[in-house]
Order: C-alpha cells, then structure tokens, then sequence
C-alpha cells in the first residue's frame, strides 16, 4: 500500500434512489453508471454542449466528460439513469428493478477491475448481456513479454513476479500465448505497473477499495498503453490465501492479463473476468476458456505422454491413514490435520525427431471427496528446476481434467515432473479421501 492522498468517491452510499430522486447521492449514482460504461454522457440532457463525447474504448472512460453535464442535469435521477441501473443490474444478475436497491448498492460498494463492463456503449446506450465478451484486438504474435516499471511496497519483487508468472500461466494453458518476463521493462509488450491516484493515462485510480486495477486491449488500441496493466497501489496487495484483508494479486492480475488479451467483462457469475472481487479464485472458469479460445484457438501438441494414478509418490507415507489402489486408480486417506506432497515423475522424451521440446501444461486427473481434502498447490519441475508454481489454487471436488499452464512455455532438458501440495483437513475419514486417476502434460514444438 503506498499512500493515496485524496480518496475519490463516486460508489453511492444512499439505497433507494428511484426515478425522480434527486442530489448528491444520485450524482454518484450517475457517475458510477458513467465510469463503467452503463450510462453514456451522450444521453444525458446537454445544455450548452454541441455534440456528446464520444464513447472510448479503454478504462479512461467517460468520467471527464460527465463533468461537462450541467449541475442540475448531474444530480437527477431520470430515465436514462433508470435504464442504466437496470442494465447494470442485468449484467450482474441481480434483479433489474431500476432503483438502487440493496442488492445493487451493496455490489457497488465491492472492490472491482476499472475497466467499463461495456466499453463499446453505442449512442443508444444498448448493451449486450453477454458471456464470454471479446474485442476484436488480440495480438498478433504468440510470443510475448513482460515487465515491471515497478513493485508495490506490499511485497517483495519476486513475490511479485511469482504472483505475475501464476496469472499468466492460466491463460497460456489455454492458447498458443507464452510469457516470458524481460528486466527492460519498457520495451515490453505488456507492462505492470503499481500506481496511485491521477497516474497519467485519465483514469484515475480512487484510493483503498473500489476499483482495484485496470488494463488496456492489445495493439492498436490505446497506443504506447496497449496490454498494460495497472494496479491501484492503495490497496494491500498479497499472495497469501486467505488474504486477510488484502487483495489478492495473483486474481486481480489474472483478470486483468484477460483485458492485457482483449477480453471484455463477462456477465457470467464465477468467471474470472465477471468485474467484481470476490476473493481468490487462481483458475479460470469455463466462460473464460472459451472466451480466450475465441480470440486465439488452441495449439497443436507434438507430444502428450501421461501417467497413471497407480505411479503415484508420496512424500510422507506416514501422514496417511491408508492408501488403497484400484484398477488405475490411488486412492489417499489422509490423516486429519496434515499436509502432504505426492509426486509424479512424467516419462518424457525431450527430443522427437530432432526437435527439442517445450512444455505448454501439466494436467491431472483427480478427484476430493470433499472440501476437507484440498489440492493447494501444484508445481511443475524440468529435472529439478521448477519452471512453474500454481500456489493456493485450493481446488476440491471432481477434478477430471485440470490444466496447469507453464507462463514461458520453455524447451525441457532432463525430464518432466508434478509436484502436488495437499492438505488434509478434520472430518471423517471418507471426506479426507482423494483419488488420482493419471497425470501427464503436453508438450509443444
Ligand atoms: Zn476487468
Ligand atoms: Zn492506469
């Protein structure tokens, strides 16, 4: 956290504004609707302004231009206001009642990305209650780069840049994308940023809670600030799970690295790129696969050795109950209150046909019983470099194909390996059981 000086406050605190309130409150109300892309200043009633402002593409929105909305016209609650809440309501999945009831202001008054949930709002102020959402801009090369022009005093750096690597290894599991971090951060093609305040690009960032980050699409758009990303450094960021109060950072940038990628706000509860915090969520949901697979399709794999469940290796034999095998399958009861690490050595060939080999994922197949047995961490290693952390990922449940990106998709030397950290909560012993069923990564030319 870096001090802020001003806190700019537009979330309206009032409930129950309605079509012919009026005041302060509805201001805030107005300029909310405004910021993230709900109500278009174009519609609002002019006086003395030749032609409305054009709506833009980017997180520097339209806040600016409200201001040229005359002072009687700012703090009324009209139709426009009506139609925008209703809207705003929709793409959150909350009644669209049109008045500012509980359930919208308590959402307004959550943390969330800076970006507009509908960015492209034409003149008519219609907008799309879409999933998966897409810009046309995506990158046009698959191998990108990236930067720190700073940290945040929160963390070290290279909890920082472990936190970074984590976000975008999610989205390279998915797409032909790699991330490779470069130490000159300014001829990056995606550059990170901690910043408080009117930090030059027109959008201001608003002090602790609010809007937490904000990015910009892929080149052309937004010029010199195309795919950066910016986190609001009034807030406490951490990569610990739970965060406490913080905000967790590998989130928030994983989220944020969707927009870096040409993804828009998605209505879909539980997507990652849905516009509000709601705490970790370090894996992507469905709507975000096929929403990144829209922009850049899949990849082709030269090569996807796997493993079976039965070649599993635990670390600590004597932290389980039992173990059982079953057909492919290696069923764990883990005693209560324990943590584990089970391993799996993946036999890969390095080279086929001439070609040394790189690795795009891990993947597993697995199964929890319940959320008492926790898969929190998964490693990756190339002989015995790690080449990727997932950390606190705190999956449960069926897991039946699980991917587990590696950011910089690097060529491998000396053999595969999956590393998987488990915790073993209290409860019965059914409830601390898992199951492994195979393992095995993919790996690419
Ligand atoms: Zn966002
Ligand atoms: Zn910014």
């Amino acid at each position: 956290m870096a001090k802020s000086k001003k806190k700019i406050n537009i979330i309206p605190k009032a409930a129950n504004l309605k079509k012919g309130s009026k005041g302060k409150e509805v201001e805030k109300l107005k300029k909310y609707l405004a910021k993230f892309g709900y109500l278009n200043p174009g519609q609002l009633e002019y006086e003395g302004l030749e032609f409305p402002p054009e709506p833009e593409d980017s997180p520097v929105k339209s806040a600016a231009s409200f201001e040229n909305v005359t002072s009687k016209s700012k703090t009324r609650f009209d139709d426009a206001t009506a139609e925008a809440l209703s809207n705003f309501q929709k793409f959150n999945g909350l009644e669209a009642t049109g008045v500012l009831d509980k359930a919208s202001l308590e959402l307004m008054n959550q943390k969330r990305c800076g970006f507009p949930d509908n960015p492209a709002m034409g003149a008519l102020g219609s907008i799309d209650i879409a999933e998966f959402n897409a810009h046309s801009n995506k990158w046009t090369k698959t191998n990108l780069t990236y930067g720190f022009l700073n940290y945040s005093p929160d963390l070290t750096a290279a909890k920082t840049k472990q936190a970074v690597e984590q976000a975008f290894a999610m989205w390279a599991a998915e797409t032909p994308l790699s991330f490779k971090m470069i130490n000159n951060a300014n001829s990056a093609d995606i550059r990170i940023r901690f910043v408080t305040g009117n930090h030059g690009d027109g959008s201001s960032f608003d002090g602790a809670g609010g809007v937490l980050a904000h990015a910009f699409y892929p080149p052309p758009n937004s010029g010199a600030l195309a795919g950066d990303a910016h986190f609001d450094d009034a807030e406490t960021w951490t990569i610990n799970v739970p965060p406490g109060t913080g905000t967790d950072l590998v989130t928030v940038a994983a989220h944020e690295f969707g927009h870096s990628l040409g993804l828009r706000h998605s209505s879909v509860t539980g997507a990652l790129m849905a516009p509000y915090y709601g705490g970790p969520k370090r894996y992507l949901h469905s709507d975000d696969i096929a929403g990144i697979k829209h922009q850049y399709g899949g990849y082709s794999i030269a090569h996807a050795p796997w493993i079976h469940g039965t070649d599993i290796n635990i670390e600590y034999p004597d932290r389980l109950k039992a173990i059982r095998r079953a057909g492919f399958y290696t069923y764990l009861y883990g005693n209560a209150g324990t943590k584990n690490w089970f391993h799996f050595a993946i036999p890969s060939p390095v080279i086929v046909d001439g070609n040394r080999l790189r690795i795009a994922r891990a993947m597993l197949r697995c199964r929890t019983h319940s959320s008492k047995a926790i898969i929190k961490h998964v490693h990756i290693y190339d002989g015995y470099s790690r080449i990727a952390s997932h950390n606190d990922i705190n999956l449960s449940g069926n897991q039946w194909f699980v991917k587990f990106g590696v950011a910089h998709k690097p060529y491998i030397y000396w053999g595969l390996g999956i590393s998987i950290g488990v915790e073993f909560k209290t409860g019965t012993t059914n409830e601390r059981r898992m199951d492994f069923v195979s393992a095995g990564v993919d790996l690419i030319k």
